[in-house]
């Protein structure tokens, strides 16, 4: 159930109805709003008419049920669309499109800090790049671990962008906390429930990947995981889905943006590198991406794609990634957004 508040009420009154949810045994979760704020009342449905009685309360204008299974990440919970902040002057959602760029994973000095420089000198806001790489095979290479964190972070610092990298493992998380800005669920993990709640206890943005075989309700189930640990700076990413088609990697679902935006408040951003499996289809995806309502890019860039560790085929080369960012401008201003 939710407890709508009156607009403009006073934070001890807020408090004062999380007290009661709790009393009656529900765990409370307050979304603030611009206007106003709701509290979710998470916990055995049968109690609903218990609940229905804080609307006797002055502060209350209405009590209702939540449809949805994913309660906290549901659009009935909360209207306004969620502005996640990654650093300062960084954020994902709202007017700009955020734009996360580098390479699929780190592997060296000289390599990172030459994608970093490219990317944001061509507008990038955010360094992507794996320490920790989730890799078909056991004999592939599987990331500089925390050497890579900390070329990333060397990279953040000569460059002003935000971090994002992937974790794989819950003993991880503390480390990568250390070095990273974002945290990054991979398509693999999305329902690896037990990681989805220790990153859930963080406080740390999560790029939450839509697994190659999730339908959207389990991928915002997913998101209910770790909302429900109270963490609520999730960003969700649409990688493309596994289908019979087979001259792409994967199949980018760009439907699932309107579909995503109608269901939840959380942003959602799209990786076109992984949804296309082929460089040259990266940047007319990235575009409709944004036509469709993308709140941001994820992109695989690589100095030397021919000689990359991991999706070489995939990677753009800085300079035509630069092209793509100039690009990019006339479909943002389009969808009334700026990149
Ligand atoms: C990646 O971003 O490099 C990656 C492994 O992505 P995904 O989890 O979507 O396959
Ligand atoms: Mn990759």
């Amino acid at each position: 159930m939710i407890i709508v508040m009156k607009a403009g009420v006073q934070e001890e009154e807020i408090q004062e109805a999380v007290r009661r949810v709790e009393q009656m045994g529900y765990k409370a979760h307050i979304l603030r709003g611009v206007e106003r704020s709701v509290i979710a009342a998470i916990g055995d449905e049968r109690g609903k008419a218990q609940l229905q009685s804080l609307e006797a309360l002055r502060s209350v204008e209405r009590v209702v049920p939540i449809l949805q299974p994913y309660k906290l990440a549901s659009r009935e919970t909360k209207p306004e669309e969620s502005v996640i902040e990654i650093a300062e002057g960084i954020r994902v959602g709202g007017e700009k499109i955020t734009v996360m760029a580098g390479p699929c994973t780190v592997e060296s000095q000289e390599q990172i800090l030459t994608t970093a420089r490219a990317v944001k000198k061509a507008g990038a806001d955010v360094l992507r790049g794996g320490a920790f790489k989730p890799r078909t095979s056991p004999y592939s290479f599987q990331g500089m671990a925390e050497e890579g964190l900390k070329l990333l972070a060397e990279a953040r610092e000569k460059t002003g962008l935000a971090v994002v990298t992937e974790v794989m493992e819950a003993q991880d998380i503390e480390l990568i906390c250390e070095y990273a800005d974002i945290l990054q669920i991979g398509a693999r993990n999305v329902q690896n429930f037990a990681l989805l709640k220790k990153i859930g206890q963080t406080d740390k943005p999560i790029l939450l990947k839509r697994g190659m075989m999730t339908t959207i309700t389990e991928f915002l189930m997913s998101a209910e995981y770790i909302l429900s640990e109270g963490n609520p700076n999730i960003i969700l990413c649409e990688r493309g889905i596994r289908t019979f088609e087979t001259s792409t990697r994967n199949t980018l679902d760009l439907s699932a943006v309107p579909v995503l935006q109608e269901k939840t408040h959380l942003p959602i951003i799209v990786d076109p590198s992984h949804g296309t499996g082929y460089w040259q289809y990266v940047a007319p995806m990235s575009y409709a991406a944004i036509a469709a309502g993308a709140d941001g890019l994820l992109i695989e860039v690589h100095p030397h794609p021919e000689n990359a560790v991991s999706d070489g085929g995939q990677s753009l080369k800085p300079d035509k990634f630069a092209e793509l960012m100039k690009n990019l401008a006339a479909f943002a201003q389009a969808a009334g957004r700026k990149v």
